[in-house]
Formats: structure tokens, sequence, C-alpha cells
């Protein structure tokens, strides 16, 4: 009984099922997984998921609705007034991969991102270096925040940053920790040697240990070897994030003040019919859904396709979510835009 309700349920959210034994084969997704090994990847295989996960995830959803459901709900909101988009890149723009350099964007997303940015300011703001994303995502007509906003490159029209020479200059508030994070760098890849299958990454402003390859044995001793180096080092702190540890300046900068750092500096921060809408699959994107739920208007969105803790107001499943909702919101505005003309 309880499985024909299920079922039911599974339907009505759009799930194709199949029985065989206990287990549920479902398409097309990748059904709830367990968060250390949520790799967005959508290759239309089958899926043997554990009805209590199905069952979880879909009251966690009635907490967190899909904002593809939701969409005419969300657009009725905005009509009329600014959308601002804040996008998050891994996870939520390109599938979570082993090797971290691996981890592009189809050139499907970066068509819908474009014809987002087209139509709303929209900004990257990525734990990666803002170079890197930037060579990931190949866009010209958005905003980038590195290194979880501590690096940004705003607009020039807004800041009107450049240096003696006409370049435009960055927005780094954790500029003078640089020579100590090359220290600790170097530092922490002594420290990570022996341990096999640990990579660091130098995204500028953070140092990002990356222990998706290492042995789960070793997850712990490699946890406890970063921290207790970071510990002697006050003006670091470790946040943690999908098998990443990320070093970074003890400075109270993140995600939600890169977000309202660029919303001033587009000229929205005093503007009452600005809507933040923000996609994000970690948990350093939280401090940005916090902002938005702060001001009781906007759009965050979580990426996930497992129940989570978050305060994010609706939910898209994975990256090919995020790409139809991207999708959506171009064409919904450009109709809109096109209907006044
Ligand atoms: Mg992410």
């Amino acid at each position: 009984m309880i499985k024909r309700n299920l079922a039911k349920l599974m339907h009505t959210m759009g799930f194709q099922i199949s029985h065989s034994n206990n287990q549920m084969k479902v398409k097309p997704f990748n059904g709830p997984e367990n968060e250390d090994d949520d790799d967005n990847g959508t290759n239309g295989n089958l899926t043997f998921v554990n009805p209590p996960d199905v069952a979880a995830y879909a009251s966690w959803l009635v907490k967190h609705p899909s904002a593809l459901n939701m969409f005419d709900s969300i657009t009725k909101e905005a009509k009329g007034k600014r959308v601002v988009v804040f996008l998050d890149y891994d996870g939520t723009l390109s599938p979570i991969v082993e090797d971290p350099d691996k981890a592009f964007m189809s050139a499907e997303m970066r068509m819908a991102v474009r014809e987002v940015a087209k139509y709303f300011p929209t900004s990257i703001i990525s734990g990666r270096s803002r170079e890197k994303v930037k060579e990931f995502v190949q866009l010209n007509n958005v905003y980038y925040g590195g290194s979880h906003g501590l690096d940004i490159l705003a607009p020039p029209r807004a800041v009107k940053s450049f240096d003696k020479k006409g370049n435009e200059v960055a927005f780094q508030p954790a500029k003078s920790y640089l020579p100590a994070i090359q220290e600790i760098s170097i530092e922490l890849e002594d420290t990570i040697r022996e341990i096999q299958g640990a990579r660091l990454e130098d995204n500028k402003f953070c140092i990002s240990v990356h222990y998706r390859q290492v042995p789960p044995q070793d997850h712990e001793i490699l946890k406890e070897k970063v921290k207790s180096l970071v510990e002697n080092r006050p003006e670091f702190r470790v946040t943690e994030g999908k098998m990443v540890l990320e070093v970074r300046p003890s400075i109270p900068w993140n995600k939600g003040d890169a977000l309202n750092y660029l919303l001033d500096t587009l000229g929205f921060s005093n503007a009452e019919d600005v809507l933040p809408l923000y996609i994000g699959d970690d948990r350093t994107d939280e401090d940005a859904f916090k902002v938005i739920a702060g001001r009781r208007e906007g759009f965050p969105i979580i990426v996930s396709s497992i129940p989570k803790d978050t305060v994010a107001w609706y939910s898209l499943r994975d990256p090919s979510e995020v790409l139809a909702f991207l999708l959506r919101l171009a064409k919904w505005k450009k109709s809109e835009t096109s209907f006044f003309k």
C-alpha cells in the first residue's frame, strides 16, 4: 500500500518508474544519492534508489519546491521588477567531476547563460580563481567573482576602478593576505604530500584541498592534518565543501557579501524593485541564500538531488534542470520585452 502511494507520488513528480524485486528504477535523472558522491551527470541510465530516500526527497521538495514547477509564480512576482542573476559554477553550471580541471560547462549551458545575461545583469560567483572560472565560462557579458567573492571584477561603469594605465582593477578585500596565502599553500602542499589522491588547487585567495580521489579511510586523516596546520595560522580558516577543504583568509567576507557588493556596484543597493536570483549547490552558497532570505524578496534556489538543510526557498535537481530554468527565464523576459515594444 505504502509502495503504491509512493509510486503515485513519484509519478506526480514526473518520475518514470518500473519495479524489480524491492528496488525501483528511476528515469531520467540520477535519484537521491549519497552527498559525498553527488556527481550531477545525467547519462540517461536507470539508477537504483531506495524508496525511503525517494520519500525523503519528495517531502523535502514540499518545503523547497522546484523552481521549474514554480516558474509561473516566480515570473509573476518578477514582472515589472528588476531581476539580478547570480550563479555558482561547479555543480550548478557544470557537473561535479573527478578532476576539478575538467569541470567544463556544456555549449548549451554557455548559450543559456549568454541569453540570460542579455536580459538580466548576471554574475558568476565561484570558489575558483576568477581567471579560472572565466576560462571555463568564456563569456564577456557576465561579471565574475572568484575565490568565493574575494576577487570581483565588477562592471567598470559602476566601479570606475582603473589603474594608471587605464586597466580595470578588481575588488580584492583580502589582497594584503596574498603573501601569506602563498606561504600556506607551500605548507599545505608539504602536509598532504603523503596522502594518496589529495590534490591542491590554488584559487588565488583561497586554497582548495580536494579529496574526491583520496581513499575513504584517509579522509579524516587529511582533514586533521589540514585543520591542525591552519590552527597555527589564525589569519586563516578552513571551510568544507563537497569533497574539498578550503583554506581562506579569516576575514568576514563570503558569497553573501559578494552578492551585496555586486548589487551595490551595479547600482541596485537602494532600489526597492530589485529581486536577486541566486542558484548554487554548495554550503558556501548558503551565505548568499541568507542575504536574499534576509531581504524577504528574491529567489534563492539550491541545486540538489538529495534532501539538504538549506535556507533556499526553491530547488533544482541538477545542472540539467538549471539549464532548463535559465532557458525559460531568458525566453520569458524576451517575450515580456517584445510585448511592450
Ligand atoms: Mg558549487
